[in-house]
């Protein structure tokens, strides 16, 4: 296996033609991200349509993550185009005010809760921090502030507060709109944006649920208060099953210089309670103007696949940068680069806790058996839900996972997993006699092994059926 970490790319007007499309899954992306903050409902249906496409012509897996909008608290907008704001202006916030006339001494809020939710002294984020107001006072459903850092604003930029503590719901009426939409397209992630607690989370599985959705959750990370308080993010984390350090709006609320260490706890935790987890946000930012990443931006790339991230995310830089092809191959290389270095292919093992089944031990014993025995070049898990890779890939190791599933979606889930690729399998002519011969075979016809190899097998007793996984055994090739 030639990339271990998985590579996240959010597609958008850069990308919207089926042979963009091509160039783009062809560059090595692994999974899809459609953001629902932006574009219709034709766009997205349109778009997932060109990646299944795109994914059959280079007979690749490739999974669609549909990223909900959430509670993203926007000012309104200008009556006669931006304004510019200089430091110590008085500036107003104002939920009752006309949403499109705001000018250069007040403007409208979206969020009807913002006027109560605020208090002297509170530093307000307008546009990713480039833009702070102090709250002064709140007068009725008036916010007046003084402005800390000035510049330029316009129409529906976003609002954070430092030290978060807005209190909007996680989901929306759009959201919920927005989820039978991913239900159409049948994503195969679907992310909720600034969950509070895992109560969101729950009740988003249950939207996806009656919508007939059977997608995999994504918690992103990005209030302070899940990283303020470790024993909620463990909550938040369990809820789901994969999580996202969105370090977009997260780094806004917590500061930039906080980032980096969440970063690694965030990715820590999501990984010692099996769950999946995406590293986002401004990783090649500057690709969205120039065809060659910074240094410094290779460099957080390479920090993420070092702190064992499955995923590293591309926003702007494909959806809308003018280098989105080579956003990806830069992001390419930096995971290979970083993932030959020896701290990242060193085994790790983090077994301190018991383990609850059976399955789950051996795939985990199968990872450990694997990588102490000499000659051993491949591990192969039977699986029908993706669940035994998926823990097998928690235990860090530099040998490839095949997961072989007969299930097109498993196979999908699965290329998001680090170290993982999946292989289509059909199980219906496999016996337990035949079924090494028939691994071992669909192996070398992809050229994943050679003679003399060995192969580490995982299965249960009934082939096909769904946590049986209890046996594995080794295969030399012949
Ligand atoms: P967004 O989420 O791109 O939807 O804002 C990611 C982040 O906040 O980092
Ligand atoms: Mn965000």
């Amino acid at each position: 296996m030639a990339r271990r970490t998985k590579i996240v790319a959010t597609i958008g007007p850069a990308v919207d033609s089926q042979e963009m499309m091509d160039r783009l899954i062809g560059a090595g992306v692994n999974v899809v991200r459609l953001n629902f903050s932006h574009g219709s409902a034709e766009d997205h249906l349109q778009r997932a349509q060109m990646v299944r496409e795109a994914a059959a012509k280079h007979a690749k897996s490739v999974a669609i993550l549909g990223d909900l909008q959430g509670p993203k608290i926007r000012i309104s907008r200008f009556a006669n185009g931006p304004i510019k704001l200089e430091v110590g202006d008085t500036f107003a916030l104002d939920v009752d005010f006309d949403k499109d006339a705001g000018n250069q001494d007040v403007v409208g809020v979206d969020y009807e809760q913002l006027a109560e939710d605020s208090a002297p002294g509170d530093h307000l984020l307008l546009d990713d921090g480039r833009v702070v107001l102090e709250v002064v006072d709140v007068q009725g459903s008036r916010i007046n502030t003084k402005v800390v850092i000035g510049g330029p604003l316009s129409n529906n930029k976003g609002i954070n507060r430092k030290g978060g503590g807005l209190s909007a719901p996680a989901l929306t009426a759009k959201d919920e709109e927005d989820i039978k939409l991913a239900a159409k397209i049948g994503v195969d992630y679907l992310a909720v944006s600034f969950p509070r607690s895992a109560d969101d989370i729950y009740l988003a599985r249950q939207l996806a649920q009656q919508a007939g959705l059977k997608a995999h959750i994504v918690a992103k990370i990005e209030r302070a208060e899940l990283a303020d308080d470790h024993a909620l993010l463990d909550e938040v984390i369990s809820a789901s099953d994969a999580v996202m350090v969105a370090r977009g709006d997260l780094g806004v609320e917590i500061g930039d210089a906080a980032i980096i260490g969440v970063q690694k706890l965030i990715i820590r935790r999501a990984i010692a309670l099996n769950k999946v987890v995406i590293t986002a946000t401004q990783m090649m930012e500057s690709m969205i103007e120039a065809p060659m990443p910074t240094r410094a931006e290779v460099s957080d790339v390479a920090n993420a696949v070092l702190d064992g991230t499955d995923a590293v995310m591309l926003s702007a830089e494909s959806a809308a940068g003018k280098y989105p092809i080579e956003a990806v191959e830069s992001m390419a290389r930096a995971c290979v680069g970083a993932e030959r270095q020896p701290l990242t292919s060193a085994h790790k093992y983090d077994l301190d806790g018991p383990v609850s089944r059976t399955d789950e031990a051996i795939a985990i014993s199968a990872v450990f058996a694997a990588t102490h025995l000499d000659g051993v070049k491949a591990i192969v898990a039977l699986t029908e839900t993706g669940t035994t890779p998926l823990w097998m890939s928690r235990v860090r190791t530099s040998l490839p996972i095949y997961a072989f599933s007969r299930s097109e979606s498993t196979q999908r889930r699965v290329s998001m997993y680090r170290g993982v690729k999946a292989i289509s399998f059909n199980l219906a002519e496999c016996s337990h006699d035949n079924l090494a011969n028939r691994v071992i075979a669909e192996l070398k016809s992809q050229a994943l092994v050679e003679s003399g190899d060995i192969v580490l097998l995982t299965r249960g007793d009934e082939l096909g059926a769904v946590g049986r996984t209890n046996a594995l055994s080794f295969h030399k090739v012949q």
